[in-house]
């Protein structure tokens, strides 16, 4: 049947896109006497009527009729844009990920617009403007007799025509003598769009001393930037090789051509540092989008980016859905990092989603990283991605060598073995700086009772309380929950309770006793909440004074301190035996990325590893080879066990307020499945339905359902047949579900 006899209405619809957990679009009628049906377009923002609240939606498609007879149509309110608001390219990658993550294209599509613009601000700057009254200038002359000054004002801006209010107190006129024009009614003050000029291309990038070696060069010849076409590059280089330097180098080019830039970075990597290394090289306006800004500057740099006089765009995930009026380079730094993966409602992938981005524009995407993911080096194999490998360090720093240290049949002191201690005296007394790697906050991760073996657990998860020393205390990590310290055992009474583990508080204070005088810095998340506190820290380090430098994995990432030259790993254990098959990858990209801080410069360095079980084969091979052979393990790994990147997979998620719920629910979905596999002849894998990693998390019970596929369209053809079935299934009161593409965290 085609597709106009279903419509009960004919005539111009509109599909909105309204935000709403609703897995699809509705119908509205255009507005009769706005008098520009024509000027209709996917992409510009309606305010509807949905239920009783008003909406901002997104028009989405425009139809020729609908399925809903006349009496059932509403028409939207009214049309908030003359022009769509994403830019084109942008607008088409919008389409694929709703596609794609099977989300509810309302979210999808507020998710890309920052807060202001999803409750109908407008989307060009607008900015007053004084002008005179035509109808009642007659008047003037009669009016404005006894008052000079006003006349004088009234006589200016007749003859300049209309001005904002700063030129006019820069002309030597008082805003009070344009408030009498007003009263008058001589004067009227009208909204106009802030006039945009983008950058000059000359001169829009300052001179650099560094000029590149030849592995840069080779990696710089190949990337295309603006107008060639859409190219992936894989830029793999060692920590220090001088990555972003190729980054600067290809984005002086798109600049030169007068194209936008949009640079993505891990959530830790967004630092004042990073963000001046941009400003310092160019000149054209850089916006960056950090957490510290509040909606209306967030708004301001997002109307920068759309209107075209930002030359680059720096941010975190969400920076991804930055629109842009002339993109011409695309970089992602740290390609591998999980914060590019959103945890929470629309979960994409940003790494992903810029991919496609540069494919819908028609430009080059460089990823670069020193540990890539097994899913961008499987895409560069199988010729998708260029790859572009940077194997040496920049200038004369060679790479430090590492060394696995045994804790298992040594005495340990506060948690580092003689080894260690003695290479840290060795490198403080030689002025240098000392990096103490430890991947967990707080001061120890169990509080337990030695006589009857309590442990301090938190009510609402399943979930072990850490010990926190300052302020004393027991933190949940996993709900934020916080208790005071008890003084006996809650179970027997005992007042012999003890602590297992170590987190970064501990070994800070054990590193103070035996080091005296050396200053010890803990950059964790509980000592840099305040950015002054990590700015501080930061020029303490860059000083270049011996220090103690103390951290968890904000530390691995993207910082280049020239000083250090000792990096120690104080237990690289627990890696090794994740139950998450990224597991062995995470750990391998950790260690790189940690030991890669030693060395930087001219001093050579060296990285110690602690572990108990320096026999494991894992860690030996990482010792032995290089990050890119142990990767090429890692990846014929896991063809043998057919998982990512050589299968697909999705990731049901329940919570429900008793486990016996949820799972029957996922239960439910599991049988379904089956039936449609069969029906539609699909092979894929289902796994559950079975309780999370972690089983209770902030009061909720939480299970999971997990479909794998090799054939990414079959997982995909499954999805879309299941998901209308979910939608429509009766839920039991409490329980959410939610689906996850390609999940990076199984927890
Ligand atoms: P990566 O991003 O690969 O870790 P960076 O681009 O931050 O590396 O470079 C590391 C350091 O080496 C920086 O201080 C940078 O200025 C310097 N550097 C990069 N390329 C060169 C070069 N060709 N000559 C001299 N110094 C360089
Ligand atoms: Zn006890
Ligand atoms: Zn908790």
């Amino acid at each position: 049947m085609p597709e106009s006899d279903r419509y009960l209405y004919q005539g111009m619809i509109l599909r909105i896109a309204v935000p709403s957990p609703l897995r699809r679009l509705f119908d509205y009628l255009p507005i009769a006497d706005s008098g520009r049906a024509t000027a209709y377009q996917p992409g510009q923002r309606v305010l509807v009527s949905f239920g009783r609240r008003k909406l901002v939606g997104v028009i989405l498609e425009i139809a020729t009729g609908s399925e809903l007879k006349a009496s059932r149509l509403k028409p939207i309110d009214s049309l908030l844009d003359k022009d769509p608001v994403f830019s084109e390219g942008l607008f088409r990658m919008l389409r694929w990920a709703i596609n794609y993550y099977q989300h509810p294209p309302g979210e999808v599509l507020s998710t890309a617009l920052p807060v202001k613009l999803r409750q109908a601000a407008s989307v060009q700057q607008l900015v007053e403007i004084w002008q005179i009254n035509s109808q009642a200038a007659a008047k003037a002359e009669q009016l404005l007799q006894r008052a000079p000054r006003q006349k004088a004002l009234f006589d200016w801006l007749h003859k300049q025509g209309p001005a904002a209010p700063d030129r006019i107190v820069a002309a030597g006129f008082s805003r009070a003598l344009l408030r009498q024009l007003q009263e008058k009614g001589l004067t009227q003050a009208v909204q106009q769009a802030l006039s945009t000029s983008p950058w000059t291309t000359e001169g829009c990038v300052r001179q650099s001393d560094i000029s590149l070696n030849d592995q840069q060069l080779t990696a710089l010849e190949k990337i295309t930037v603006g107008e060639k076409g859409f190219n992936c590059f894989l830029l793999e280089g060692v920590t220090g090789s001088g990555k972003t330097e190729v980054y600067m180098q290809a984005m002086a080019r798109a600049l030169k051509l007068g194209r936008q830039c949009l640079v993505l970075v891990p959530e830790i990597g967004l630092t004042p540092q990073t963000i001046s290394r941009f400003e310092k090289r160019f000149k054209c306006p850089v916006v960056s989008l950090h957490s510290g800004l509040n909606d209306t500057e967030r708004l301001q740099a997002w109307r920068q980016a759309h209107a075209g006089t930002a030359g680059i765009v720096i941010g975190t995930r969400s920076a991804v859905f930055t629109s842009l009026a002339r993109p011409g380079l695309i970089v992602i730094d740290e390609e591998h990092d999980a914060s590019f993966k959103q945890q929470d409602g629309f979960r994409y992938s940003a790494r992903d989603l810029a991919v496609v981005r540069a494919r819908e524009e028609g430009i080059g995407v460089i990823l670069g990283s020193a540990t890539p993911s097994l899913e961008s080096l499987y895409n560069a194999d199988r010729g998708r991605y260029q790859h572009l490998v940077m194997p040496q360090r920049s200038g004369s720093a060679a790479s430090a060598p590492m060394r696995l240290v045994d804790i298992e049949n040594q005495p340990v002191e506060g948690g580092f073995s003689e080894a260690a201690l003695l290479a840290m005296d060795k490198h403080l007394q030689a002025g240098n700086q000392v990096l103490v790697f430890i991947n967990r906050r707080g001061y120890a991760p169990v509080l337990h009772c030695q006589q009857c073996g309590w442990t301090a657990e938190c009510d609402n998860c399943i979930a072990q309380l850490t010990v926190h020393a300052q302020p004393p205390g027991l933190h949940c990590h996993h709900c934020g929950k916080q208790e005071s310290l008890p003084r006996a055992c809650p179970n027997c009474a005992s007042r012999q309770l003890g602590t297992l583990g170590l987190g970064t508080q501990q070994i800070e204070s054990r590193l103070r006793d035996r080091f005296g005088d050396v200053p010890v810095l803990r950059i964790d998340r509980d000592s840099t909440r305040s950015r002054k506190n990590l700015q501080a820290m930061l020029d303490q380090i860059n000083s270049g004074a011996p220090c103690l430098l103390l951290g968890t994995q904000m530390l691995a990432k993207g910082h280049h301190f020239p000083a250090i030259t000792l990096v120690v790993i104080v237990d690289a254990d627990s890696g090794l035996f994740s139950a998450d098959f990224r597991g062995q990858e995470l750990m391998a990209q950790t260690v790189t990325q940690v030991a890669g801080r030693a060395g930087r410069s001219e001093q050579a360095g060296e990285v110690l590893i602690q572990s108990r079980h320096c026999g494991h084969e894992t860690l030996q091979s990482l010792i032995q080879l290089s990050y890119a052979d142990f990767s090429r393990r890692l990846l014929a790994e896991r063809k043998l066990t057919a998982m990512p990147p050589f299968a697909w997979l999705a990731l049901l998620r329940c919570e429900a307020r008793s486990a016996e719920s949820g799972l029957q629910f996922l239960q439910q979905i599991a049988q379904q499945q089956q039936q449609l596999c069969q029906q539609f002849g699909l092979a894929i894998e289902c796994l559950g339905p079975m309780p999370a990693p972690m089983e209770k998390r902030a009061g909720r019970f939480r299970s999971q359902l997990s479909f794998k596929s090799e054939q990414r369209a079959q997982l995909h053809e499954l999805l879309a047949r299941l998901l209308p079935d979910i939608d429509a299934m009766k839920t039991p009161a409490g329980l959410r579900w939610s689906l996850d593409i390609d999940p990076v965290d199984m927890i």
